[in-house]
């Protein structure tokens, strides 16, 4: 009966272990040494919990404390941090906090749809700052200021990058235009915390939202979210009942596994965060390497993050005419040793260069190479 359970999740999960990973909502997530060890360690229901004395951010044992109060806020550039069960909820729990059903809030047009389905869960009206359109889909932010004046939101929030081009836009610039209107502001870092660095501070922003099991190293789902002193006392505020108990986490949060394997990658993704120069060098050379088979790269350029799109309209061509259709191209990768695109996909899809290093790249291209070879 165990082995029967146990062979039906092997099979279907881990078709694509061990192969070269480009996707990108693994590739920051893949768990460290310490993390797998961890993993197994905390695996039991509630393992953190054994010296609560009322308050998960508060444990000693493991050092949650020492890590949601110290470790945490230097890492993100904030006075407070809290960890939570992804980014979604980190930005849910901030409108939630800081906006009434019917208020609006700004946010760009390359958001995630989690920040949309956050705000609906608040009942806010959503305004968005335009983007560029193709290829670059580009947002300027200096448009916030207009739609400041327009609509007096509640909050603004900036995806830094965005989850479909790995656009950067100037979060900087966003600060001073919140700064200067007096608005709060979110910086959604889910995919930049625990890849690049970025600091809450330098940027200017109330609050900086990031994943864990996205870009952390961990296997979540998890999510840290550092603030502003002033906000603490809204958004953390606790229970008449329970002193101990934030109201907006509902008490407790990632009770287990997720913290643990968030706190046991932590040193790494420190570490990791110093070589972003190297990703970034890595990703433009992929960049170009993809556009001389004939790919064209959208979203910024140069670019300046591992998380890449490409319109690949050749594969697309190809699927017109082959019995697989738009899987050809998925199982072509995989037949190799590579996941990465989303299965089905081939005009257009995203890949992230985070975790594959310059040989399992190149082993990438040559397979492109060889696809668009053995169809032509
Ligand atoms: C993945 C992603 C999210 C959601 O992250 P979770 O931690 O899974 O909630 C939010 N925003 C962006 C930009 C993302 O890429």
């Amino acid at each position: 009966m165990k082995d029967k359970a146990l062979q039906r999740l092997t099979h279907l999960h881990r078709e694509h272990k061990g192969l070269i990973n480009i996707m990108p909502l693994q590739t920051g997530g893949l768990l460290t040494e310490a993390a797998k060890e961890a993993l197994i360690e905390f695996g039991d229901g509630y393992s953190v919990c054994d010296f609560c004395l009322g308050r998960l951010s508060d444990i000693a044992k493991p050092p949650a404390k020492e890590f949601v109060h110290d470790l945490l806020p230097q890492f993100l550039g904030s006075d407070v941090a809290t960890v939570v069960h992804g980014a979604r909820e980190a930005i849910f729990t901030v409108i939630h906090s800081l906006a009434q059903p019917g208020d609006t809030i700004v946010v760009d047009s390359n958001r995630h749809y989690t920040t949309v389905v956050a705000a609906e869960r608040v009942g806010l009206n959503i305004v968005e700052v335009p983007h560029s359109g193709y290829p670059e889909f580009k947002v300027d932010v200096d448009r916030y200021e207009d739609l400041i004046q327009q609509y007096d939101p509640r909050l603004l929030l900036l995806t830094y990058p965005d989850g479909s081009y790995g656009n950067l836009p100037d979060a900087q610039r966003t600060g001073e235009i919140a700064q200067a209107h007096g608005v709060p502001y979110i910086l959604n870092g889910a995919y930049a915390v625990g890849r690049m660095p970025v600091k809450m501070d330098e940027i200017g922003a109330d609050f900086i939202v990031g994943s864990g099991h996205k870009s952390m190293a961990s296997a979540g789902p998890c999510g840290v979210l550092g603030m502003k002193k002033k906000w603490e006392e809204r958004v953390l505020r606790t229970s008449k009942s329970y002193k101990n108990k934030e109201i907006e986490l509902l008490g407790c949060t990632v009770r287990g596994v997720p913290l643990a394997t968030l706190m046991a990658s932590f040193p790494d993704v420190i570490e990791r965060v110093c070589h972003w120069g190297e990703q970034v060098a890595k990703a433009q050379w992929f960049s170009a390497e993809m556009e001389k088979l004939g790919f064209k790269q959208l979203g910024e350029k140069p670019h300046l993050h591992d998380l890449l799109y490409f319109e690949t309209l050749q594969l697309y061509e190809i699927s017109q005419h082959v019995r697989e259709r738009g899987y050809f191209f998925y199982k072509e990768l995989k037949n190799r040793g590579i996941w990465g695109p989303q299965p089905g996909l081939t005009k257009a899809f995203k890949v992230s260069t985070f975790a594959a290093d310059r040989q399992q790249l190149t082993s990438v291209l040559d397979s492109c190479k060889a696809i668009l070879r053995k169809y032509s």
